[in-house]
């Protein structure tokens, strides 16, 4: 369950290449993604050299059968692309939020881009001013604008795709998984030069339609098949001949490590596994590293919903009991962090419901995705209390996170990290658990079938894969343990920026 924090954006684009409506496909390859970002959802389509939009607030709705029409008329097409959006830059009043959400378009000259974008930029000031020199009235709401003005400002120096895309690559610092729609309606997607954020390509049975999909739901949704996941540094294109891949740019691959234990959809793969598997073997490791806790537990509750996966290895290595006892109401989804701190309280330990009588009197691990805040957690705990649970082992999948988040998911100051400043102990003791235990990065690594080095654990080890973030990372550690008062993300702090 994690702390509902948010991930930046769900990416979606796909090609008819026998001019079948596209809507349909975009539409359900959203839907599966709708857990990465539920603030705004967006869809674009081409058509007869014209884009056509439609943005909205919220979750991406239901369509009445009888309203499918009108749907298809509004979108018509057969190339287009999508987003689910949770804002992680920007703005986050209403007027904002909509004028952020994507997908985002740019035009100038004769020459028009599209683009769906998943991720976060860190050299926002640098391109801001870049960008405001070739439009001076641009008014930037969210990182997907930067992209699209970029890349078309390397389009109007006359540059082809390849290169303007690679110039981006080389000049766009941060996470960026993008799918996009040239003024003449060619679909391409591509990835920043380390591949932080996920996105693969598929195709349909009878490869007439061809698909980008920021995690395999989106595919398996519209009964695609997988081809493979676009690698870092690399622009892939699509013609009626299928895929083309560039590789531009040879960069060192930081995948985000978080994507396995909390983000992901567990039916999504990436590369070859499930995440669901990996989340399986992390909850086994943990009882590997805690065979002295385990020895003297009873059973095993999970937080749900990314907790159950752990749960299942927990109990396959330990044999202990897991008991169902935690519930999630499916419908009570208000955000806690938006609400003031009592209702906020109240309103986590609305969201679970706990079987008293499963827990009472009983020695009791906790599997758990991550702990952020921590104040999820120890409502949950202070429940488990209540109701005359023996003892809480707390078994938390991703370890301790120590510092923020610059590529795309919504941890954006140490203040807000409750390990930034406090050990496992000190966090057990905080929260009233009888022990909390993280899981090794060297065992989350080995579960994922990447190496240390193919992934980014800057949350948790405090070594980001992009310089500029490291030097924000390091300034800001320093200003927080001299006292400074955190105001927000620190790069988007014009001065602060310019004074690293
Ligand atoms: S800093 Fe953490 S959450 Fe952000 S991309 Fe890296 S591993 Fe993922």
């Amino acid at each position: 369950m994690g702390e509902q924090l948010k991930i930046a954006c769900g990416v979606f684009g796909a090609i008819n290449f026998e001019k079948q409506p596209i809507f349909p496909f975009i539409y359900w390859g959203l839907r599966a993604q709708n857990h990465r970002g539920h603030q705004s959802h967006g869809f674009l389509t081409y058509d007869d050299g014209k884009f056509h939009i439609h943005r909205s607030l919220d979750l991406i709705p239901k369509i009445k059968t009888s309203a499918i029409q009108e749907w298809f008329g509004r979108l018509p097409g057969h190339v287009g692309i999508g987003n689910v959006r949770y804002t992680t830059s920007g703005k986050c009043d209403e007027k904002s939020l909509i004028k952020g959400t994507q997908p985002v378009t740019a035009s100038k000259n004769g020459f028009k881009l599209a683009v769906s974008f998943n991720g976060n930029v860190v050299n926002t000031f640098q391109l801001k001013k870049e960008i405001c020199k070739e439009f001076p009235s641009f008014s930037y709401e969210c990182d997907s604008e930067l992209i699209c003005h970029k890349l078309l400002i390397e389009l109007m120096k006359n540059k082809n795709l390849t290169s303007a895309v690679k110039t981006c690559m080389q000049e766009i610092e941060g996470a960026f998984s993008v799918a996009g729609i040239t003024k003449d309606g060619k679909l391409f997607a591509f990835r920043d030069p380390c591949g932080i954020r996920p996105l693969c390509a598929g195709h349909s049975e009878d490869r007439t339609t061809y698909a980008f999909s920021s995690e395999t739901v989106g595919l398996d949704i519209n009964s695609f098949q997988r081809d493979f996941e676009i690698e870092p540094g690399e622009l892939v294109t699509v013609s009626k001949d299928g895929f083309n891949k560039e590789k531009l740019l040879n960069g060192s691959r930081a995948f985000c490590a978080f994507e396995y234990a909390y983000f992901a959809r567990p039916d999504s793969r990436f590369d070859e596994k499930y995440v669901y598997e990996v989340r399986e073997e992390f909850g086994r490791n943990l009882v590997r590293e805690n065979h002295d806790i385990v020895k003297n537990a009873d059973i095993i509750i999970s937080l749900p919903e990314t907790g159950d996966d752990a749960a299942m290895g927990v109990h396959e290595e330990s044999s202990l009991r897991w008991e169902r006892a935690s519930r999630r109401h499916r419908y009570v989804t208000e955000r806690a962090f938006i609400l003031l701190n009592k209702e906020r309280y109240a309103t986590i330990d609305r969201k679970i419901n706990i079987l008293a009588s499963k827990v009472n009197g009983k020695r009791v691990i906790v599997t758990e995705d991550s702990i952020v805040r921590g104040d999820t957690t120890k409502v949950v705990i202070e429940k488990l209390r209540r109701m005359g649970t023996k003892k809480v082992y707390l078994f938390v999948t991703f370890p301790r996170i120590i510092g923020p988040c610059f590529y795309g998911i919504d941890m954006a100051t140490y203040g807000q990290l409750i390990g930034s400043k406090h050990t496992a102990e000190e966090i057990a003791e905080i929260i009233g658990a009888d022990a909390v235990c993280y899981q090794s990065i060297e065992n989350l690594v080995k579960a994922t079938g990447f190496t240390r080095d193919q992934l980014c654990l800057a949350c948790v080890t405090g070594r980001y894969p992009t310089p500029l973030a490291q030097k924000i990372a390091d300034e800001m550690k320093k200003r927080f343990l001299e006292g400074y008062e955190e105001t927000g993300r620190l790069y988007e702090i014009e001065e602060a920026v310019q004074n690293i």
